[in-house]
């Protein structure tokens, strides 16, 4: 069950799924006017956190997206305000738009390599038979990053890029010292082995440190993370990213290094973030 939960005065999101890839949506409200943050991956997503916006007095007046993967933009079709993205994200949707979404076509591009199992079942999932995707082309573009006034409230909309999409965008609130990370910090999916890169992963995780925020919002995390949970995060793959340099990849020595760092043995999710730059230095 998907719920609006109201972060602060000025910030609601709708909660994430994880069995058809729901991302977060959210809107941030100002004095004057309200942005909304990602499309949803169907029109029936999209509707639903319209009509939950609706109970609680919110219209968007804004869309932006964070990137152009399916799960952020198939509920374009019915959103009628203007839609903002970056560059690589207008092209990207201008590619998506000569795609099919049959299981045909799907199935046919999982096997090429171009598609992944994972997107693929979720999308089955979401849309059931109803494959006909109309994606509109946003309408406000822009390159390195874009700042808006809602009215006592700012939203700095900056492209990071990083493993995950080339295309990934952050949305920073100032006033609440939230920052939105849509995917960025993900592993990139897209790949034979889920992966992120030293050289990647520092250049993104030195653009999330120039932000001072106490709120970070992952876009298929069921809560915001904290400033000291961040901290250790990023503490973890900057660790990552130079061990797996200094070991060549080798992960028994990565393994070793850190649990002796850290005084005790490595996590399942700790295991999993050395395994992905494991898999970016064989790349
Ligand atoms: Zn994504």
């Amino acid at each position: 069950m998907q719920t609006l939960q109201h972060l602060s005065k000025h910030i609601v999101y709708l909660t994430p799924v994880g069995e058809t890839d729901r991302p977060i949506l959210a809107a941030v409200s100002g004095a004057k006017k309200t942005i909304i943050i990602d499309a949803g991956n169907s029109v029936q997503h999209a509707q639903l956190f319209q009509d939950e916006l609706l109970q609680a007095n919110i219209s968007g007046n804004f869309l932006v997206l964070t990137h152009s993967h399916w799960d952020h933009v198939f509920g374009l079709e019915n959103v009628r305000i203007p839609v903002i993205c970056q560059e690589k994200t207008y092209n990207n949707i201008k590619d998506m738009q000569q795609l099919s979404w049959e299981n045909h076509d799907l199935d046919q591009r999982v096997e090429a390599g171009i598609e992944i199992p994972f997107c693929a079942d979720a999308i089955k999932l979401e849309l059931g038979t109803k494959r006909n995707i109309d994606l509109p082309l946003p309408d406000i573009i822009f390159e390195t990053a874009i700042t808006i006034d809602l009215g006592d409230i700012t939203c700095v909309i900056e492209h990071v890029g990083g493993d995950h999409a080339a295309d990934s965008c952050i949305i920073y609130v100032p006033e609440e010292k939230t920052l939105f990370l849509g995917d960025c910090l993900y592993a990139n999916l897209y790949a034979e082995k889920w992966n992120y890169t030293a050289e990647q992963a520092l250049l993104l995780i030195k653009k999330i440190e120039a932000y001072d925020a106490d709120t970070y919002i992952l876009s298929h995390h069921e809560k915001p993370s904290t400033k000291q949970e961040m901290e250790t995060e990023l503490k973890l793959m900057k660790d990552c990213a130079r061990l797996v340099v200094n070991y060549q990849g080798n992960r028994d020595l990565m393994e070793q290094e850190l649990a002796k760092q850290l005084n005790r043995k490595l996590t399942e999710s700790e295991l999993e973030t050395v395994g992905f730059f494991v898999n970016g230095y064989a790349e």
